[in-house]
């Protein structure tokens, strides 16, 4: 990556990592929310199943408790069947025996009622009042009618303050349908709901069931047969609430305690759709029906009726937990949504962290180089230094002398430098001395080392070139310096001269510096011998070279 690049990254790298983490804050909370409601939905449709399956098992239950009835009215009058002549001291043991009471929870009582006709009554009363065991009777009715059904036993007996043995049920029309619907159908028949002899108070929404006892080997093709044929009926009085309370005790466990707490129910009997008649309400009138409130309604067939069951679901904290609190799941998701938003952000730290360190070393390196650059350099001129100069022409002085190779150096220096200064000023004699390197530098193959010693005086390091060619090299740069022209301020433009010294490498070399004090000398040598010449090293014993015959200003 480039610097400049590299410099646009901290803006553009901070908002990406603020950008990542709101991003994968976001996503975590969309997912969050997105399975919250999922699994509240699934909680909810759970709830309802649930709900749904209760109502029909609380319906399930009713028929299977009212079947139990049945099966209990069906067995006594079995007991009938056997024989007429049944004690109340026997029907007290038989029913004592039932157990009914922890057996058949709301069976409230067990009757025996007898088919009398009108002008066999007083026989009828006369014989019954023979057995022991029974109160003394006498017909209880409002009526005159061709049959009578009079309550002949009652188990367990009623309180002394109210004898309803030898009660006309005839009398009362809801007793008195069934019974006709039981004697003309020959099957259990309960009655619609209504109020029992038994109890005081509230107690309306009751209901009884009838069995019709025939007398044996009648015919009972037809409801008229059947209606000759009947000689009693046994029955019960059913408590409603009683009933309920032992068919939600008898569900399961976990349907009775959980769901049916959570449930608001109520049984009315629509026997007659045009007439309902309620016959049990657990808080489903009372109930606020939430919004999300589940419902159902079931219609069972009751013994020749039919009731109809509306279940409603109450706002339970147990449903409300169940939906509202985001569940296990949820929580998870939430939290992993948290650690991935967490580390979204780390990594974005991380990766900051990591452009600006690769931002600072690339300064660094630029510092470096720069530093690298004006420790080699010189700054007027751009030519290597004399630190440069030493620290590169010392390896090839080395290779050189290694392999044997020709090196030569050439140091030069411009004559009366300082009169340049003292006429045209300092600028120009820089300008001068950057024109003069552009000079020399076009002279020089690219492989030769120039550098500025100081001041206005360079050198060049030849490798390959022996005394004789650096000698012809010297010159022509002495040549080319002497062509050379530098504007002034002045109309006439500036000519310079140079002076050179040459040497070249010795078998008794020890380091450059030999070779440069060499040459040092023969700059020395040039400048006494008059300037604007090249003069090659003494040691090497070869010739000056007089450079008279060339161009030049030095004398
Ligand atoms: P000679 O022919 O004997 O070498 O005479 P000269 O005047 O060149 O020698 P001298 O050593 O007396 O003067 C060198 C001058 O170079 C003195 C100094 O002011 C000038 N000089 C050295 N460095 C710079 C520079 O960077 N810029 C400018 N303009 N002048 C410089
Ligand atoms: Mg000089
Ligand atoms: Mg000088």
């Amino acid at each position: 990556m480039t610097p400049s690049l590299l410099r646009l990254l901290p803006p553009r790298g901070h908002r990406l990592r603020l950008e990542l983490t709101v991003l994968m804050a976001l996503l975590a909370v969309l997912v969050t929310l997105g399975v919250w409601r999922q699994s509240k939905e699934s909680a909810v449709e759970k709830a309802h199943a649930l709900f749904d399956m209760k109502t029909e098992e609380l319906a399930h239950a009713l028929v299977l408790r009212v079947g139990d009835y049945e099966q209990v009215l069906r067995g006594a009058r079995g007991l009938f069947a056997a024989s007429d002549a049944v004690t109340a001291r026997e029907w007290h043991a038989y029913v004592q025996e039932l157990n009914i009471g922890q057996l058949y929870t709301g069976l409230q009582s067990f009757v025996v009622l007898r088919v009398v006709a009108a002008r066999d009554m007083d026989r009828f009363l006369a014989e019954r009042r023979k057995d022991p065991g029974a109160p003394k009777l006498s017909l209880k009715t409002d009526r005159s009618a061709e049959h009578y059904v009079v309550l002949s036993f009652i188990e367990p007996p009623m309180p002394a303050d109210r004898p309803i043995t030898g009660w006309d049920f005839g009398i009362n029309p809801t007793r008195a349908s069934a019974l006709a619907q039981a004697r003309d159908s020959g099957l259990p028949t309960a009655t619609a709901p209504m109020e029992l002899f038994n109890l005081s108070g509230d107690t309306s929404r009751n209901f009884a069931i009838y069995i019709p006892i025939y007398r044996p080997a009648e015919p009972l093709r037809t409801a008229d047969e059947r209606r000759r044929a009947l000689w009693a009926y046994v029955g019960s009085a059913i408590r409603t609430d009683s009933m309920i309370e032992g068919v939600v005790s008898g569900l399961q466990p976990d349907m009775a305690v959980d769901s049916m707490e959570r449930m608001a129910f109520s049984i009315t009997d629509v026997t007659d759709p045009a007439l309902p008649l309620p016959l049990y309400d657990r808080g489903f009138t009372q109930a606020e029906r939430a919004a999300d409130a589940f419902s159902k309604t079931l219609t069972i067939d009751v013994l020749g009726r039919k009731w109809k069951l509306e279940a409603l679901s109450l706002p339970s904290p147990v449903t409300r937990r169940a939906t509202d609190i985001p569940g296990i799941w949820t929580r998870a998701v939430a939290l992993f949504g948290v650690l991935l938003t967490g580390l979204t952000h780390a990594l974005g730290v991380i990766l900051e962290n990591r452009a600006d360190l690769r931002r600072a070393y690339a300064q660094l390196a630029e510092r470096e180089a720069e530093l690298d650059l004006l420790a080699h350099s010189d700054p007027l001129t751009g030519m290597a230094n004399r630190r440069h100069f030493f620290l590169v022409g010392a390896n090839d002085w080395s290779r050189a002398k290694r392999h044997g190779r020709a090196l030569s150096i050439l140091m030069i220096d411009v004559d009366h430098f300082k009169a340049i200064n003292d006429t045209h000023g300092h600028g120009v004699g820089d300008e001068t001395l950057k024109a003069l390197t552009g000079t020399c530098r076009a002279v020089l193959r690219d492989c030769d080392l120039m550098a500025r010693m100081g001041g206005e005086e360079f050198a060049v390091l030849l490798s390959e070139i022996d005394l004789a060619a650096a000698r012809i090299v010297g010159d022509r740069l002495r040549q080319a310096v002497a062509e050379m022209r530098v504007p002034t301020m002045g109309d006439v433009p500036l000519s310079l001269t140079v002076s050179v010294g040459a040497a070249s490498l010795c078998s008794d070399d020890q380091s450059l510096d030999d070779v440069v004090c060499r040459a040092d000398r023969a700059l020395y040598a040039a400048k006494a011998a008059g300037r604007n010449q090249v003069v090659i090293s003494e040691e090497e014993d070869l010739p000056l070279f007089a450079t008279a015959e060339l161009p030049g200003k030095g004398g």
